[in-house]
């Protein structure tokens, strides 16, 4: 009775790592980088647009002549597609990061949940910018078989990270800038955040871009993007 037992807490425990394990590639490719002979990075950032940070941190983007993949939410494109028009404007791209962003669910979530996240996200993103994304990156990273069938189904490969600032619901920038600068090697994926946090102002996301941009362009990287 035991051994049953154990057995299928086994089986359940086997079924749900794979689909809470961040940029777990056992149900399909997750990419979480890329092929480079030079100190290259692909930046990307997740969770916007938000007017409260995203102004700012296309300014510093700017400023430091860096290209970035933003990874927006569909509901937060349909009520800013203004801001999404800019990072396209201004040489960004703008991809699918779901409709609504259900960071404690999704990794559950059934097919027609998953097709209907992708493609939520996928209209809103063309309706802002007239471009429709070619990549998906799912909340928190993690994605069940139902995800990878869905976005494959659009047409969307997943999209990982090798370096993450953790940034995502608490910022903390020496934090952000030290993790990151531990996790990087050329052909590194970068993740950020832009989604404006309680406690905020606005405009810290980018005073903590600002820092790390500077501090790996001293470290001998640059970035490239849309890869
Ligand atoms: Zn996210």
């Amino acid at each position: 009775m035991i051994s049953r037992r154990l057995f299928w807490a086994w089986l359940g425990w086997m079924a749900v790592v794979p689909c809470v394990w961040r940029n777990c590639r056992w149900f399909g490719p997750v990419r979480r980088g890329f092929a480079t002979s030079g100190r290259e990075l692909w930046l990307t950032i997740d969770d916007g647009p938000d007017p409260r940070q995203t102004p700012a941190v296309l300014d510093v983007l700017r400023k430091c002549g860096v290209r970035a993949t933003f990874f927006v939410i569909g509901r937060n494109a349909r009520v800013h597609p203004g801001l999404c028009r800019r990072m396209v404007n201004e040489g960004h791209s703008v991809q699918n990061h779901t409709e609504s962003h259900a960071a404690g669910t999704f990794w559950a979530a059934m097919p027609s949940r998953a097709g209907r996240e992708i493609q939520g996200c996928s209209e809103a993103v063309f309706e802002a910018t007239g471009s429709h994304p070619r990549q998906f990156r799912a909340p928190v990273g993690m994605a069940n078989p139902f995800v990878h069938l869905a976005a494959a189904e659009a047409g969307l490969p997943l999209i990982g990270w090798s370096a993450s600032g953790h940034d995502g619901i608490a910022h903390d920038p020496a934090r952000v800038i030290e993790k990151i600068r531990r996790a990087v090697r050329p052909g590194g994926i970068v993740l950020l955040h832009e989604s404006h946090l309680q406690g905020m102002s606005g405009g810290e996301r980018a005073c903590t871009l600002l820092k790390l941009l500077n501090t790996l362009a001293a470290d001998g990287y640059s970035f490239c993007n849309d890869l």
